[in-house]
């Protein structure tokens, strides 16, 4: 990591907060951002001016090199509250060390741990009262970076702004989705971009999915850009299959390495089931519906953990899978994982990041 002795944040704090105009019993995902937000800048090779103001505008340039070349990256995590009241992060450094392999790759600087994780957590013990304690709820937090220098020449941006904001979600009730294979279009192709967490992934992600939407199916079903035979994700998530007995997750270098897709894998493995990374082929699923050897398929990310998958259409036919409640791993790890989050039992595994 770059060297980061003695960052200083700076505590600007809000006069009046925000907090009583938000209803916390009706949320809707990214309308109230917290109070405050922190910002730091990179100019001349370090981080500087790193401090926690009151959320609100940033003025950018309008050659700013982000918006003409996309050097952008993000991230996205939560935070849960315990029924003591204190204020838990899930797997952080996951998403810290995932946010800088996404920098390394965009020829972006890394954002050193005393900024993205020690920030994170002096802005959450700030903004404590704006994570929701509702069953479902969470705060979300979204850090992100973005090239700042005012120019149009094509080089890597000499300076860089790194901001985290936050907002409180509401109960995410996921109905199960139905799923469309893509078998035109591209999210990531080996030697590419696929496995960092970059704007210019969700831009060429939204034709295909409204494609998608028109013929009536939730979400894409990716697969490699060579030959459209093997499963990649499902929209902006990861794939999780129950094929037999084992628990299974395409394996390859476009795909993005979720936390939650690792959490599921770390579970399954522990509680005894046979898990495998590996190449998933169309056919493989296709005819693992029809045989009922696929007994259980679902999207994992942090928005919603699990979402079940109850619908797949390849080549003009729609495969269904079998009925949500019989799924016995997919919902045995959504249950425990909301027990772990919401600190109402033990975490032996040392992921609750407490503030
Ligand atoms: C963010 C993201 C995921 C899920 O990652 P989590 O760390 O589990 O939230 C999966 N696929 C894509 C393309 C993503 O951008």
């Amino acid at each position: 990591m770059s060297s980061a002795e003695h960052i200083k944040i700076t505590v600007e704090n809000i006069e009046d907060s925000r907090l009583p105009q938000v209803d916390f019993s009706n949320l809707k995902f990214g309308q109230f951002m917290s109070d405050h937000m922190l910002v730091a800048n990179f100019d001349n090779g370090k981080w500087e001016n790193v401090k926690i103001v009151p959320y609100g505008d940033l003025s950018i340039s309008p050659s700013m090199s982000a918006l003409h070349y996309g050097q952008a990256i993000f991230e996205g995590i939560k935070a849960y509250k315990f029924p003591d009241g204190r204020v838990s992060i899930f797997r952080p450094d996951k998403n810290w060390e995932r946010f800088n392999r996404s920098a390394s790759r965009l020829c972006m600087p890394e954002v050193p741990q005393e900024i993205f994780l020690d920030g994170l957590k002096q802005l959450l013990s700030l903004d404590k009262d704006w994570v929701p304690n509702q069953e479902g709820t969470a705060l979300y937090i979204r850090p992100f970076m973005f090239a700042t220098e005012a120019a149009l020449g094509v080089h890597p941006s000499k300076s860089y702004t790194f901001a985290i904001i936050t907002c409180p979600v509401g109960a995410y009730y996921s109905k199960p989705i139905s799923l469309k294979v893509e078998t035109n279009y591209v999210r990531a192709s080996e030697g590419g971009v696929g496995f960092s967490k970059n704007a210019g992934n969700y831009a060429l992600s939204l034709y295909p999915t409204q494609l998608a939407n028109n013929q009536g199916y939730d979400q894409i079903m990716w697969t490699d850009a060579k030959e459209h035979r093997f499963i990649e994700e499902a929209g902006t998530a990861n794939l999780i299959f129950r094929i037999g007995d084992s628990i299974i997750t395409p394996h390859g270098e476009t795909i993005l390495h979720g936390v939650t897709r690792r959490t599921i894998m770390e579970l399954a493995e522990k509680w005894g089931f046979k898990t495998e990374q590996r190449l998933v082929s169309v056919q493989e699923l296709i005819d693992g519906i029809e045989s009922g050897e696929v007994s259980e398929a679902f999207a994992a990310g942090t928005a919603a953990t699990v979402t079940h998958i109850d619908r797949i259409g390849f080549n003009g036919t729609d495969y269904t899978l079998p009925p949500i409640e019989n799924r016995e791993f997919s919902n045995k790890v959504l249950n425990y994982l909301n027990e772990l989050r919401y600190g109402r039992i033990d975490d032996p595994f040392g992921w609750n990041f407490i503030i």
